[in-house]
């Protein structure tokens, strides 16, 4: 491509809500263009980049005997009625009305789509397996937009859906698609982690997400620093504490503790660790038609993980409230115990589970209880609801958590019958019985995906794309349009690159040097070769981006130096 003819509209403005990077230079450098909240152009740049990362996703698809399909954008709201997701996506569903007064839905996710393709055409176990797949656009009307194609309304991404028999051959499945989401990453020259992820509402048993290690990710994962376990901390376990404080020792007792009423308060006034002490959390919990409040007890060191009290709440979500709303009950707030307290329902952690020697709120002002034995409340409802900390020890072995962020490229599901029970798509097994299909889930943010190869590649000056994802791997720089020289050569070097299959584009523009260097940078092709004053001297220099090393060759020998590095 000829950068004069080519349309590239890089400039000095940053995107005015631009925080990140990827966000930052795929603006300036024109790749993307904004439309609206969420809502973005792939300029010529961006759209190579995407076929890129779509081109390496289909050849691992293909080799792993997945088969590429593509379902309608629009879907009917009634498959999203027959799931019951129609209530549960909530607003992110974007609904409107043909002119015959139907419902229809953008999608979001294909999982109805793909079921409703499947049932009454597979009809026998001897169909089985099957893996079906499209990258395909996507809408989700997020609450919060943000971060360019971090956090898009509309993203690409790459779904597929597995139909089996048994679970034995959906947990095969599931491992070879975990290995061919690992060398499309891997391709694509990222370092990331696969962790254990929250299974959600839709439960289930194997879940994992692909993150790429960027300290803007918006996910907080946990990893061992012996072992391969890693886990998002909303699924992350824990199997103990490095160090347990000194108990206290004091016999059981309500305590007059006058305007003691936070955790640290506790501490100070008992001289005693917040480990020993009972927090309570109180959330308003959200479900599909109503609400109300839940109590959520933990150790005075631990915080409240809000993914994994939603599950425990078996809720869709989950609101703060105010003091006021728990007095409306009759709780009285920085007082809060789990003993005798029937106003609202508990959920305790299950790292309370037979505690003793804790202090605790008595549910009356200005009065706490000291050494509780928690196995006085019998048959209470224990989850684990806690956020592990940093130093706790790995539930796999004996080594520490510590905290990493990442950002979700990928997520794999082992989804059950959720769907094809709901949808009633069965096939017939051996003994010619209807069964529901076992179904998998399979996805990858393609759009999400260029933000986190910038995320990863990146410095000040710009982009620096990986060579499997550059949009372009050459960039041949006339240095001099006006010297005949450097244009020859650049020609015969631009020409001799394309035939040979390199895609390169050849800087013929008229500006100045510096200005033409600046752009390359903020663009980030993989190698610059810059024909200049040197040439006089037979020689030319090539420039990696990722090094910024320039070095010197000569002119005869930079066609078979280029091939080497591409
Ligand atoms: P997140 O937790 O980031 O909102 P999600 O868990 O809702 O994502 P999934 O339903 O698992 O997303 O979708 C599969 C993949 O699609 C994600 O792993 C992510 O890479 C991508 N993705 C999801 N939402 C967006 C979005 N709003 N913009 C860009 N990519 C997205
Ligand atoms: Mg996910």
């Amino acid at each position: 491509m000829r950068r004069s003819k080519a349309f590239i509209p890089t400039t000095k403005e940053a995107p005015s809500d631009g925080q990140l990077a990827s966000h930052i230079f795929l603006s300036r450098g024109g790749f993307v263009s904004q439309v609206a909240s969420g809502l973005y152009n792939y300029m010529p740049l961006g759209k190579r980049v995407i076929k890129k990362i779509e081109n390496i996703i289909n050849e691992e698809m293909q080799l792993a005997d997945a088969q590429e399909v593509e379902l309608s954008f629009v879907t009917p709201a009634d498959l999203w009625q027959e799931s019951g997701r129609i209530e549960k996506f909530g607003k992110e569903l974007l609904r409107f009305r043909d002119r015959k007064e139907n419902l229809f839905v953008l999608g979001p996710t294909h999982e109805e789509m793909m079921v409703d393709m499947v049932r009454n055409r597979i009809t026998s176990y001897k169909q089985l397996p099957i893996n079906l797949y499209q990258i395909k656009t996507k809408f989700r009307d997020e609450a919060r937009p943000r971060f360019g194609l971090m956090r898009g309304r509309e993203f690409i991404m790459k779904d597929g859906y597995s139909f089996h028999s048994s679970q034995e051959d959906l947990n095969r499945e599931f491992d070879a698609m975990e290995s061919a989401y690992k060398k499309i990453l891997i391709r694509l020259g990222l370092d990331f982690r696969i962790v254990e992820a929250d299974s959600g509402a839709i439960g289930g048993t194997g879940s994992k997400e692909l993150m790429v290690l960027a300290q803007s990710g918006e996910d907080t994962i946990a990893v061992c620093d012996t072992c391969e376990y890693g886990a998002n901390v909303e699924a992350a376990k824990r199997s103990g504490r490095s160090s347990i404080p000194e108990a206290p020792v004091a016999d059981f007792n309500k305590f007059k503790t006058p305007n003691i009423k936070s955790i640290e308060d506790l501490e100070n006034f008992f001289k005693v660790d917040a480990y020993y002490t009972i927090k309570c959390v109180a959330k308003r919990v959200i479900y599909e038609e109503e609400s109300e409040i839940v109590l959520f007890f933990l150790r005075g060191c631990d915080n409240l993980q809000e993914v994994k009290a939603v599950n425990a709440a078996g809720a869709l979500d989950i609101a703060d409230l105010s003091e006021e709303e728990l007095q409306e009950i009759g709780l009285i707030p920085g007082f809060i115990g789990p003993l005798e307290q029937d106003k609202a329902k508990h959920v305790i952690d299950n790292d309370l589970i037979n505690a003793v020697n804790m202090i605790c709120g008595a549910n009356e002002e200005d009065y706490h209880y000291v050494n509780v034995d928690m196995s006085v409340l019998g048959e209470a409802y224990y989850a684990d609801i806690a956020e592990v900390n940093e130093g706790d020890i790995c539930p796999c072995c004996n080594g520490k958590l510590s905290f990493t962020k990442g950002i979700e490229v990928g997520h794999i599901f082992k989804l059950g019958t959720t769907y094809s029970k709901a949808l009633k798509a069965e096939y017939l097994d051996e003994n010619g019985k209807a069964q529901p299909f076992i179904m998998g889930t399979y996805g990858m943010g393609v759009s999400r995906l260029v933000a986190a190869i910038i995320e990863q590649h990146h410095d000040e000056n710009g982009c620096i794309w990986t060579k499997e994802a550059a949009p372009y791997m050459v960039n041949i720089m006339i240095s001099n349009i006006k010297d005949t020289e450097q244009v020859e050569l650049a020609e015969e070097l631009y020409a001799k690159l394309q035939e040979a299959g390199v895609e390169t584009v050849l800087d013929d523009r008229k500006d100045r040097f510096g200005f033409k260097m600046k752009d390359a940078e903020l663009i980030g092709f993989p190698y610059t070769v810059i024909i200049g004053k040197e040439l006089a001297n037979g020689l030319v220099q090539i420039y990696e981006r990722k090094s910024g090393e320039n070095s010197s060759i000569s002119k005869e020998l930079v066609f078979s130096q280029i091939m080497k590095f591409v």
